[in-house]
């Protein structure tokens, strides 16, 4: 394979994560170039990339990050060799990762047949089954008739989940308790997943019982080496969203976190995947652990998993776009027998959402910015600064804590240290609320599910 090096690489994305690429194409000498939509004029990243060029004139705030045609146009006025998508927006469109490749554009992630396989949840369980990983008792298929429905609760017993096989974010659930509830619940299911994705397939899990999420980042080159870098526990959740995750998984015996990360490269290696992902598992208290998707970009909670194995992921996805193997001196990931973690991290994901109201995302000024720092913290900021505007047009997320230790109880006491030093006045946030969390004593044992924020009152005071 010949590598051949990107001078200059666009993020169709905005907020931290446009952010967090720009810096890491700098470290490796690339030139960046920012898209912004009108809504994101002052926008932060807007100034954190050597270029920067309006996209989606006249087009609403997000519609202006899925113009796929004006991105892909711009991208060849100003001689980009390759995108990054970031998550969310366009990172799993395979309709775009194919027009990048039309056009000669290299799209930074995975291949566009590996975005549609794991787009459709009910294809990722097809391909987990026949890489002989447990998934969750589940239809095979997509749910046609209530009748099938029915059938499926009454031969698995109820909670049942129904799930929107383009689902994604948390949203396109809903647990169904009882026969009873099933015609309605599986109406609204559809019509929920055909105004929300655009497509209302759906198909049926069993509703398992206070589990741990588990996920494990895997990084391939395209010379066929394929390595994972690790757990992360994201079972700390508020309506199936994370709020908090750790890495690596506090409680899990090394036994039982071993076969988990070997499942995950077991079925990525089946299914030929490239560059960087993340298959997530759920895990019963009895260690039991089942596929549930894959995730075919960076995410989110990448940030923990950098600071326990010191490899830059989104430098690897890069060098890994541009043709160069994982034992490459360009990007130096050694063998899976060499690698290690090394102590605890914990993120927190810093809103301007009000806990007391039910979480709505407060909007305004900020009149007041003041981030808390020192040894073992990382922040990746998205669009918080002193005078920043917080609108709804976009999610509410103002910076990304990272936070490194030796142990989980110094990761976790770091945590609330920095938490304590941040002043944000002009919108209400979640601080107290994930003060609350990394100082509970449950989370502090390592022994939490994903129940643990809805089942736990004395967090919102
Ligand atoms: P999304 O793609 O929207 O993130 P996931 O399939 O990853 O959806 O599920 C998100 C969360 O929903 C999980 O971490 C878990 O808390 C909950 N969940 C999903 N499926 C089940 C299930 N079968 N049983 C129990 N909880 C589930």
């Amino acid at each position: 394979m010949t590598e051949r090096k990107f001078h200059k690489v666009m993020v169709a994305n905005r907020g931290e994560i446009a952010i967090r690429v720009f810096r890491a194409c700098t470290e490796l000498g690339i030139r960046t170039i920012a898209i912004y939509s009108e809504q994101d004029n002052t926008a932060l990243h807007r100034f954190k990339a050597d270029e920067a060029y309006l996209i989606g004139k006249g087009k609403g705030p997000i519609e202006a990050y899925l113009d796929i045609e004006g991105i892909i146009e711009l991208a060849k006025r100003h001689d980009v060799d390759a995108i990054h998508p970031g998550y969310g927006f366009l990172a799993e469109n395979a309709e775009f990762a194919k027009r990048c490749a039309d056009e000669g554009i290299v799209f930074i992630g995975p291949s566009a047949e590996h975005i549609q396989m794991f787009g459709d949840k009910v294809d990722a369980r097809a391909m987990a089954i026949k890489a002989g990983i447990p998934v969750i008792p589940g239809t095979e298929d997509p749910v046609a008739s209530l009748e099938e429905a029915v059938q499926f609760g009454q031969e698995h017993g109820y909670p049942i989940i129904i799930k929107a096989a383009a689902g994604g974010g948390g949203r396109g659930m809903r647990i169904v308790h009882s026969e009873s509830e099933l015609p309605e619940a599986l109406e609204r299911a559809r019509s929920e997943a055909k105004s929300a994705f655009g497509d209302d397939t759906v198909y049926l899990e069993k509703f398992l019982d206070r589990p741990k999420h588990i996920e494990v980042q895997i990084l391939a080159d395209r010379q066929g080496n394929i390595v994972h870098l690790f757990e992360r526990d994201c079972s700390i959740q508020r309506r199936h969203q994370k709020v908090v995750e750790v890495a690596p998984s506090v409680s899990l015996p090394d036994a039982v976190r071993e076969k988990i990360n070997e499942a995950a490269l077991q079925l990525m290696r089946t299914a030929g995947y490239t560059n960087a992902g993340t298959v997530e598992f759920l895990v019963t208290s009895d260690h039991q652990f089942y596929f549930i998707e894959v995730n075919p970009r960076i995410q989110v909670e990448h940030t923990i998993t950098e600071m326990i194995t010191g490899i830059d992921i989104v430098q690897s996805q890069i060098r890994i776009a541009e043709g160069y193997a994982l034992t490459d001196p360009e990007i130096g990931i050694p063998p899976q027998e060499e690698l290690s973690t090394n102590g605890y991290a914990i993120q927190c994901r810093v809103t301007s959402e009000d806990p007391s109201q039910d979480f709505m995302p407060d909007t305004g000024r900020l009149l007041h910015y003041r981030s808390g720092g020192g040894f073992g913290i990382r922040l990746d900021v998205g669009n918080a600064f002193t005078g920043a505007n917080i609108t709804t047009h976009y999610d509410s997320l103002l910076v990304k804590v990272s936070a490194s230790a030796l142990t989980y109880e110094q990761a976790a006491r770091k945590m609330l240290r920095t938490l304590r030093e941040f002043r944000i006045r002009g919108v209400k946030t979640n601080i107290p609320f994930l003060e609350n969390v990394v100082q509970h004593p449950e989370f502090l044992s390592g022994e939490y599910d994903t129940s643990f924020i809805d089942s736990r009152p004395e967090l919102f005071e």
